[in-house]
């Protein structure tokens, strides 16, 4: 710990409020998708910033941008999160992340202090998923992506992914291609706003997470069969709405009582043919299954999933998923876990230790290195929306945190 190195806080807040004025949308949120306009606007913003800051700029064939404070070793130790927001976001998820990583370093390299290990900031393309699902920066940065999804790829405003990626000069080829790229990563260290209400509830301005939760996302529907809503009898009908809703509260009441702790959530359902008078014959349903632990998310997706098909053949229907994405739970790995309580405790800092329920690049980051998070509050809990909102001394905190463990990371 270098006692009394803080960061240049007046000087973050401003990049901050700088950095949301790109994107502003009609609504009075923040529209950055990955490779929109106001993303590329984003991306030429960042990049000014590392090069004034005198740090080494360089994008990967993901788009990844980093911004590097050589090291006597290139061994690096990393900081960052993304740029990108979701439609009408908010303007600090993802961007508190990136913009404090880059202080941190920008505050050394104005220290003349030349760190034992290599340090980078990073912010990763396409966390949101806008494109074609979460992660896409961070996937492809590990070599966590598979080559036959990305060839065909459509992303959800309906256009082929490599027709964006030419746009900003990149390719699947130069996006499969950015791992091999990749310096050797001894631990990456990530801010973000917490997303949900624990902090402020309890008056704590830092989180540190222990564990991340592994998703899987099906699409999924129950076929049964179309009638007259006044001619056919209920004994005679293959409903698929109450097919579904019979499985809806099953599967949610299994979950509550054999995986407590875990959740399930149906967010989108579409009936067809969707009318007063036709009797529902198919449910298409998103299914979103979360827990903090690898074997409990398997055990619970097999019953749920069972129980589909328990349904759907009870009451003469057909059960189809397919799965969307997927990702796994991860611990934090506990030595860099202490190193931060030591650290806050140092700052004399209040923190809880507390489990992300959401997905975030350092999910991603653990397979190849150590990684953690910091989370500060969200006001109110709110994320992507334009209502998200942070108390800035939170983030002073959390970036001071960040500071010294770059150091201690850096030099031991
Ligand atoms: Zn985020």
């Amino acid at each position: 710990m270098i006692k009394d190195l803080k960061v240049n806080f007046e000087r973050l807040v401003r990049d901050l409020e700088e950095l949301g004025n790109i994107g502003q949308d009609s609504r009075g949120g923040i529209s950055r998708p990955s490779f929109s306009l106001s993303d590329l606007e984003a991306r030429k913003w960042l990049r000014n910033k590392i090069e004034d800051a005198g740090l080494v700029y360089r994008q990967d064939g993901a788009g990844n941008i980093f911004g590097r404070l050589p090291g006597n070793q290139p061994l690096v130790v990393m900081a960052g999160s993304h740029l990108d927001t979701v439609l009408n976001g908010g303007r600090y998820d993802g961007s508190v992340g990136v913009m404090a990583a880059l202080e941190c370093l920008r505050r050394l390299k104005e220290e003349n202090i030349v760190p034992g290990k290599t340090l980078e900031v990073v912010s990763f393309t396409d966390e949101e998923g806008n494109l074609i699902g979460d992660f896409l920066g961070s996937r492809a940065f590990t070599g966590q992506l598979l080559t036959g999804q990305l060839k065909t790829a459509r992303t959800q405003f309906g256009h082929p992914l490599e027709e964006i990626l030419q746009k900003a000069g990149l390719s699947v080829d130069s996006v499969l291609g950015a791992s091999a790229e990749r310096p050797e990563v001894a631990a990456f260290l990530e801010i973000h706003i917490e997303q949900g209400p624990v902090l402020e509830e309890e008056g704590v301005p830092i989180g540190l997470v222990s564990a991340i939760a592994g998703k899987r996302y099906y699409q999924a529907t129950f076929v049964g069969r179309s009638g007259h809503a006044g001619t056919t009898p209920l004994e005679l009908r293959q409903d698929a709405f109450i097919a579904l809703a019979d499985f809806s509260l099953r599967a949610t009441r299994l979950v509550a009582r054999k995986y407590y702790g875990n959740t399930i959530t149906i967010g989108r359902v579409l009936l067809k043919p969707g009318s007063f008078s036709i009797i529902p014959g198919e449910a298409d349903f998103t299914l979103d299954l979360r827990s903090q632990e690898p074997a409990s998310l398997k055990a619970m997706e097999e019953e749920v999933l069972g129980l589909g098909s328990e349904v759907a053949s009870t009451r003469g229907l057909s059960f189809y998923r397919r799965i969307v994405d997927s990702t796994e739970p991860v611990k934090i790995n506990e030595k860099l876990l202490d190193r931060l309580k030591g650290l806050c405790q140092q700052l004399g800092y209040e923190y809880r230790l507390l489990p992300s329920g959401a997905g975030h690049d350092a999910q991603i980051l653990s397979a190849v290195c150590p990684s953690a998070m910091i989370f500060i509050p969200s006001i109110d809990g709110l994320s992507h929306t334009p209502e998200e909102a942070i108390n800035p001394e939170d983030l002073e905190k959390a970036a001071n945190l960040l500071l010294q463990a770059l150091i201690s990371l850096a030099s031991e």
